[in-house]
């Protein structure tokens, strides 16, 4: 498949097109079609729903899904975060049983990786996992879990030998949500949302077959998942299609429905489209400070966009994503924290204001109180830094005390 030309993919991509899109299909059958046919996940090998193809020609697929207003596969972690990691280091057997229903949009994911005393230090985590025949038996607290009320399945780290160091302990599930042990919680943001969950976790059971990778494997397993995050710079997928076919409603149903817990996350970006038409409308687009604020952040919003497509271009091309990739993160947290600036400086005391009488309907207020989420999100923007000083530019390593003892002799104040 991958010694094909773009013009032959292109050919046959439109020939079942033009055969197989029918905008009244239901949206459940149409999905099965896409992972039968490998059309809705073009570079995933061929034996596991996909065409192996390259990304290069996987978005000459698009083109043609796009030409047509075809509908693809669902949106969300699960496509984005559990199914590369799944694909990279599950199993035959979770490939198998796993990745259809994420095509399908069966089954949405979380991530059950923070816990109250382990987000930056993910490594130090409590969370146990005993074997127990062919299944392991889960016990723990997990925090900050994005989707957690509605998903099927969690990327689920937990700590399976206290014996080995640190990152050499952990093993990453695949584990069943819906069951008994496991008790979400949600709770409220200071921006009034309510998208993260504590999740309680109480001899909750997975069978071993879940395994993710090796049994004390589980920290290559994450940080595969980890990249996959910071690479994704606000793209959650997820192509609705066009038109008012059946198909299409039903996915855009769908995608509203998951994306109610993303609603504040534009506002998270800091909405720097807002910059301008706020300024003329509060009549201060004379001000020289505004200008010259808004100009600046335009530039580099400019520049980020460009590096970032440097770094697409060359992924496109299967090179690797070089140093830029490692800074797109930090520039999304730069955008947040510049247009919140600059949104302050617009409306003044008025952006503290929510309501229907407040600058652009509470919008501004939201954005100030939800900005700080875009450097913590997905490993905050110290860490980053410490990455890019260690990965990119080859700065000795940050000095650890407790990376090469047992877990279980590691000084916490948090956990059993
Ligand atoms: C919008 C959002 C969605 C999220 N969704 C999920 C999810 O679905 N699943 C999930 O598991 N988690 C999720 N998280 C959690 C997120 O991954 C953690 O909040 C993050 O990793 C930071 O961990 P922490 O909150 O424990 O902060 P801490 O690790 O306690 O950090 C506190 C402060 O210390 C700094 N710091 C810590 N260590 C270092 C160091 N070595 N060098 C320099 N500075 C350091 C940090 O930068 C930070 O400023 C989400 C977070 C947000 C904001």
């Amino acid at each position: 498949m991958s010694d094909m030309t773009a013009d032959g993919v292109r050919d046959e991509v439109r020939a079942w097109l033009d055969e197989t899109w029918d905008p009244e299909r239901p949206l459940r059958e149409w999905r099965e079609l896409l992972a039968d046919s490998g059309w809705g996940c073009p570079t995933w090998p061929v034996e596991h729903c996909g065409r192996g193809l390259s990304p290069a020609l996987a978005a000459v697929v698009a083109e043609e899904f796009d030409r047509v207003g075809a509908v693809g596969t669902a949106t969300g972690s699960a496509m984005t975060l559990a199914a590369p990691t799944i694909l990279e280091k599950g199993s035959e057997d979770l490939k198998g049983r796993l990745l259809r229903p994420i095509i399908t949009g069966e089954n949405t994911w979380c991530q059950l990786f923070s816990e109250p005393g382990s987000g930056s230090d993910l490594a130090g985590l409590t969370t146990r996992a005993d074997r127990d025949g062919d299944e392991w038996v889960v016990t723990g607290q997990k925090v900050w879990t994005t989707g957690a009320r509605t998903a099927a399945y969690a990327m689920l780290l937990a700590r399976t030998d206290w014996e080995a160091p640190k990152h050499r302990g952990i093993t990453y599930f695949a584990l069943p949500m819906r069951q008994p042990g496991v008790e979400v919680r949600p709770l409220q943001q200071m921006n009034g949302y309510a998208s993260f969950n504590e999740v309680f976790i109480t001899e909750a059971r997975v069978p071993h077959a879940n395994v993710v990778g090796e049994v004390g494997g589980g920290w290559g397993s994450a940080l595969a998942t980890l990249a996959h995050e910071r690479g994704l710079a606000g793209n959650r997928g997820g192509r609705t299609g066009r038109g008012d076919g059946r198909t299409v409603r039903e996915a855009v149903a769908e995608a509203a429905e998951y994306n109610k817990t993303y609603v504040w996350y534009p506002q998270r970006a800091g909405r720097s489209d807002l910059i301008a038409p706020e300024a003329q409308e509060r009549g201060v687009n004379g001000d020289p400070t505004v200008r010259q604020m808004a100009a600046s952040l335009h530039a580099f919003e400019k520049a980020a966009r460009w590096t970032a497509d440097r770094s697409r271009a060359a992924r496109a091309q299967g090179r690797p994503p070089g140093p830029e990739g490692s800074l797109g993160k930090l520039h999304g947290s730069e955008i947040a924290r510049r247009s919140a600036a600059t949104h302050t400086r617009i409306a003044g005391a008025y952006g503290m204001l929510t309501g229907p009488d407040s600058p652009r309907n509470g919008i501004i207020a939201e954005v100030l109180v939800s900005v700080p989420g875009a450097s913590i999100a997905g490993g905050t923007d110290e860490v980053q830094h410490n990455i890019i000083g260690e990965r990119v530019l080859g700065l000795p390593k940050e000095p650890t005390v407790d990376a090469d003892i047992p877990f279980k002799e590691v000084r916490r104040n948090s956990g059993r």
